[in-house]
């Protein structure tokens, strides 16, 4: 049984799922994001306490803990953007104080975009895919890569980081310092934005969301539909370059901005076409993310899974996987599991 916790700006969810990625209990808390370290942390246990309260938990194994990022996985801390008082915050430390996390499981951190790649790849669009990018296009963009069929997490777990791939030497500054970041292309305020610079006008009443502007560009409005065409390029291009260093059999794109479907998958597989030429990048697949609410958790879930075999087994069963012509890891469903 794994544990998984998912910490996002609004809320900390919880769940607890079985090796076939089904979740069996769930747990949940809104985000104090403006409350102190404490106050967080509080609500943390909170949710801990809640998943401890069902029977399945005597069978934890593993515990998957995504968050927000800046992530730093080899010092098991945070800095999330949108949570202020946790700025290099003991995360994983903290998790583990926990009164009933037993004491051989060790948290496994994890970054929300990451995180989402990992679910994917073991319950979702990548299932199965050797060599995957995995994108979360929403309030920013984020990503995470499946590479020789595991989960690339990189050595402070940032991989995949796309959102600030630099698309336009000469384009506007980023939060981050660089200029022209995807992020300031295809992010869904950017999107909204740019549209509103474009001439779009919201219906009255309307906020002006990407959502909103989805809709306009869907009925033929010309701002909106440029500001998605925009988003669409400086994905394809992020995407292209990608493909081009390590060979992508798949993109998969979840996020509220991906909820508009063909207005952004539109002239984002058009402009990918344009940029995405040599041999062995072309006709690459871009599919719509599988898992979509759930994706933190059961990616969370996923990570730990594939951080090692089970606390206390036996040197036979890594033997074991070690001789597999193509190592299970990757997926934890595949892997042999203790209760
Ligand atoms: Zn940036």
């Amino acid at each position: 049984m794994y544990g998984a916790l998912d910490i996002g700006g609004t809320k900390i969810a919880g769940a607890l799922i079985d090796r076939t990625g089904r979740l069996v209990a769930r747990a949940q808390h809104a985000t104090p994001a403006q409350g102190s370290a404490e106050d967080l942390m509080a609500a943390v246990f909170h949710v801990l306490d809640g998943l401890a309260a069902y029977p399945a938990w005597d069978g934890l194994t593993r515990l998957g803990v995504a968050s927000a990022g800046p992530v730093d996985t080899v010092t098991g801390t945070v800095s999330p953007v949108n949570i202020p008082a946790w700025r290099a915050f003991p995360l994983v430390e903290n998790v583990r104080a926990h009164p009933r996390v037993p004491a051989g499981i060790h948290p496994v951190l994890v970054g929300d975009a990451v995180a989402m790649a990992a679910a994917e790849h073991w319950a979702g669009a990548a299932r199965g895919v050797e060599n995957a990018l995995c994108m979360v296009v929403s309030t920013g963009v984020g990503g995470g890569l499946i590479l020789g069929g595991r989960l690339h997490a990189g050595t402070t777990g940032n991989a995949g980081h796309i959102g600030h791939i630099t698309v336009d030497q000469n384009g506007p500054l980023c939060p981050c310092g660089a200029r022209g970041c995807v992020e300031r292309f295809a992010a869904g305020p950017a999107i909204a934005a740019h549209a509103l610079e474009s001439g779009w006008t919201p219906p009255p009443g309307t906020a002006p969301t990407a959502a909103a502007a989805a809709t306009a560009a869907r009925a033929g409005d010309p701002g909106a539909r440029a500001a998605f065409d925009r988003a669409g390029k400086a994905l394809a291009a992020a995407i292209a370059a990608t493909a081009a260093l390590v060979e992508l059999d798949l993109v998969v794109i979840g996020g509220g901005v991906a909820q508009s479907g063909e207005t952004l998958f539109g002239p984002l597989r058009r402009h990918l076409a344009d940029h995405a030429v040599l041999d062995f990048t072309r006709d690459l697949t871009v599919a719509p993310a599988a898992l979509a609410l759930d994706a933190g958790l059961i990616g969370a879930a996923a990570a730990a899974g594939a951080a090692g075999p089970p606390p206390g087994a036996l040197p036979a069963e890594t033997a074991l996987e070690g001789a597999h012509p193509r190592p299970a890891v990757a997926h934890p469903a595949e892997t042999s599991m203790g209760t």
